[in-house]
């Protein structure tokens, strides 16, 4: 099946639920996609290996070492509070105002018994591109539901904006004059959107008891010889992000409702105000059942949202983000943010977002207490991607083995120093165990079904990540890493820019590990 007819099928699918995406956009002509079984149920994630029982590992559970996590600390302790510094001078006043980067700044009315949102939103847009733009393309992700995105107002320096197009999930804007580079122009969007019940494949949406917001605003795709916005796929992620900075302020209608955020809250007046700074995307959760724990690694603070019953689990993730964020950000880089929240909810796996994360409920109910579980595995990758994906962006559906497969090799380096023992199981239950072949260098397109996509993007991912760490050693290997996170921090890696930055630390000749791994020759 080709492309446009898989989307359609994808459509299909959509179309069951009351509030189904309205008709895609029609396909770009390239890439051209290899033929797919129309007939081929994606597997619902890469992360769902069998059970246990039907894995090919005998003593998962019969070593005689496996110990019960840790019960993670519950602090309330406020942070510590940094040596105040005297307030900079004022500097001379400016006719343009200075950013270091694009700013959302957003006002959200949350409804919450009535399933929608209203919000302004302003949109401080530096031109970084180099170029002088006739016309600026804003992804719009709610569009792509029926009956969930309403336009009311849309401004460029305070002037209505009347020439625009909203096709989709894109969002045409032709200013009167053209953005001249290193120009900022500010737009102003006011919108409504009438929350769409959740689907199981997503995040976005409302359940009984819990409303997200995930890519939930107009944003300003990146630009790359022209404006980068892909076609949605029936798997994997489409977005491309800039890394911005945001202030959103939120209002609830129901003071019971508890909100895990992107940002630092902190009260003004009757709004919250989160802020977060170069981060790609920001997203919300709200609830009136959230319980709660709470723990922090240096000035982050680190909170588990979790459901009644899910206590020994909502405890287990505290501990496992916290091992994870300070083991990472000694690895990696520092943790860029200020919160890491991990959220419950229904979905098959895991999802990213900066500062947040969502983890499937069925892996709270299956936890075993023990770290040999999806609550931990996926747990710990879904923060990993705090490092590759938040701050090292990079093409999520054309190049997706960037973020994912280091994802998934994240997991292993967390079990190496947390549970040196479990190496095995790891390997076994997440790699091995679905025989992971094919390119690594595979986009979210091309990759057939589902499930080949995963074996040949994570998996096979991890396996070359391993072959490469095994030929130019450890003291390489990690001096690349945070060489690495430290040269893309905050911007956006290409494959190319990943092996340019690794022949800095290694002399080794590897090139017959990329002709086993990758199409690419970089
Ligand atoms: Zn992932």
């Amino acid at each position: 099946m080709n492309r446009y007819l898989r989307a359609l099928c994808v459509l299909c699918v959509w179309s069951l639920s009351s509030c189904a995406p309205a008709t895609p956009t029609p396909p770009r002509a390239d890439p051209i996609l290899v033929t797919v079984d129309p007939n081929s149920t994606a597997t619902p994630t890469p992360f769902q290996p069998a059970p246990v029982t039907d894995t090919l590992i005998p003593s998962a559970t019969s070593i005689p070492t496996d110990t019960p996590l840790p019960t993670a600390t519950i602090t309330s302790t406020p942070l510590p509070t940094g040596t105040l510094t005297p307030a900079p001078a004022i500097p001379p006043a400016s006719p343009v105002p200075v950013i270091a980067r694009t700013k959302y700044t957003m006002y959200v009315n949350l409804d919450y018994a009535a399933k929608t949102v209203a919000v302004n939103e302003t949109i401080q847009y530096l031109n970084t591109t180099g170029q002088s733009l006739d016309n600026v393309v804003m992804a719009v992700e709610p569009n792509l539901w029926s009956n969930c995105f309403t336009l009311t107002a849309l401004t460029e320096d305070g002037i209505a904006l009347t020439n625009y197009s909203l096709d989709g999930q894109r969002l045409t804007i032709y200013p009167p004059q053209s953005i001249q580079p290193g120009a900022v122009t500010t737009f102003t969007i006011s919108y409504g959107i009438a929350i769409p019940a959740k689907q199981y494949e997503n995040t976005f949406g409302y359940l009984g008891y819990q409303i997200n917001l995930t890519d939930w605003y107009p944003f300003i795709v990146p630009y790359s010889g022209g404006w980068v916005l892909h076609d949605p796929w029936s798997f994997g992620e489409h977005l491309i992000y800039d890394a911005a900075d945001y202030e959103v302020n939120v209002k609830v209608s129901d003071p019971k409702v508890i909100i895990a955020a992107s940002g630092a809250p902190e009260a003004v007046q009757d709004w919250t105000r989160y802020t977060v700074s170069g981060a790609r995307t920001f997203a919300l959760s709200a609830s009136d059942r959230f319980k709660i724990a709470e723990s922090a690694v240096g000035s982050a603070v680190i909170r588990s949202y979790y459901f009644a019953g899910d206590e020994d689990p909502g405890q287990a993730v505290l501990w496992m983000a916290t091992q994870s964020l300070g083991l990472y950000g000694v690895k990696f880089a520092p943790y860029p943010y200020p919160v890491l929240n991990v959220v419950e909810t229904e979905t098959p796996d895991g999802q990213e977002f900066d500062g947040l994360v969502f983890l499937a409920e069925k892996f709270y109910s299956d936890y075993n207490g023990t770290a040999k579980s999806d609550l931990i595995a996926i747990g710990t990758h879904e923060i990993a991607h705090q490092w590759w994906f938040g701050l090292v962006g990079n093409d999520q559906a054309m190049e997706p083995w960037l973020d994912e497969a280091m994802s998934v090799y994240s997991e292993r380096i967390f079990y190496e120093y947390n549970y040196p023992k479990y190496g095995d199981w790891w390997w076994n239950f997440r790699v091995n165990y679905f025989g992971p072949s094919g390119y690594v260098d595979t986009s979210v397109y091309n990759g057939g079904t589902f499930r080949l996509y995963t074996n040949a993007v994570y998996l096979n991912g991890a396996n070359f990540l391993d072959d490469l760490r095994t030929r130019v050693g450890d003291e390489a290997f990690f001096a690349f890493l945070q060489d690495y996170a430290t040269r893309f921090a905050h911007g956006r890696a290409t494959g190319y820019d990943f092996f340019a930055v690794l022949r800095l630390h290694t002399d080794k000749d590897f090139s017959d590990i990329m002709k086993t791994y990758f199409q690419t020759t970089y």
